[in-house]
């Protein structure tokens, strides 16, 4: 009557067992789009400040666009009273010309700026250009992922259903509920098994040798045996 109560044990343990295997691969499962997710985030962060320098760069280039037009009016000005006949002080001429030469040089200084702010411009443009696709990239595969990873989760709640039931069916057979409370207990600090079928003359819970006496019990009586080592329920296996 005890034995059979321990084979339904270890038909319960079997349960268990894959029970704990699909609660492990539920935990498991945001390591699908973990890798993905990081590498979005990265993306996005990157193009926040790619996008952040582009438009402080636009910034940069309407400054420097207005200082050009101030360049340009104030020689405008100067050259009209160079040729507007108003001036005949030669000295006072050659002052002039030199002031619009000044402004020039700095002019042109200034539109060199422009131009290698413009490449700058068109440089982040293209790795903006860029990111955005490697993100679109990303993207779709995230949703991918994400949708194989809901269909592992509906497997497993399926599984886990199932497993439950046959659990229920197995439970309602034991009789004994201190021996019930005794493997749960014993299963929790095994975190595995509880109960071990021995063949032979080692306890396949921890790998040592069971002693003699334990043996000649488990095999001519068909006794149910705790390992004196690691307090597992042994059980002969026929
Ligand atoms: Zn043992």
């Amino acid at each position: 009557m005890i034995e059979e109560q321990y084979d339904i044990l270890l038909e319960l343990q079997k349960i268990d067992i894959d029970i704990d295997k699909e609660e492990k691969k539920k935990r498991n499962l945001p390591l699908m789009i973990e890798g993905v997710t990081k590498e979005i985030q990265r993306l996005k962060n990157s193009l926040k400040n790619k996008n952040e320098d582009y438009k402080n760069l636009q910034i940069r280039l309407k400054r420097i666009e207005l200082d050009l037009t101030e360049k340009s009016n104030k020689i405008k000005k100067h050259q009209e009273d160079l040729y507007g006949g108003k001036i005949s002080d030669i000295k006072e001429l050659k002052q002039i010309q030199k002031v619009i030469a000044n402004y020039q040089k700095e002019k042109d200084s200034i539109e060199e700026d422009v131009l290698d702010l413009m490449e700058e411009v068109e440089d982040l443009d293209k790795s903006i250009n860029y990111l955005d696709q490697d993100l679109k990239v990303k993207e779709e595969e995230f949703k991918k992922r994400k949708e194989e990873m809901d269909l592992a989760k509906l497997a497993i709640k399926k599984n886990m259903d199932s497993l439950n039931v046959k659990r229920g069916e197995i439970l309602s057979k034991i009789t004994d509920d201190r021996l019930l409370k005794e493997y749960e207990l014993l299963r929790k600090e095994k975190g595995g098994n509880a109960i071990m079928e021995v063949d032979g003359s080692i306890c396949p819970g921890c790998y040592l040798d069971l002693p003699s006496d334990v043996i000649y019990q488990l095999k001519k009586n068909r006794k149910i045996v705790i390992c004196p080592n690691c307090n597992r329920i042994l059980i002969w296996k026929e």
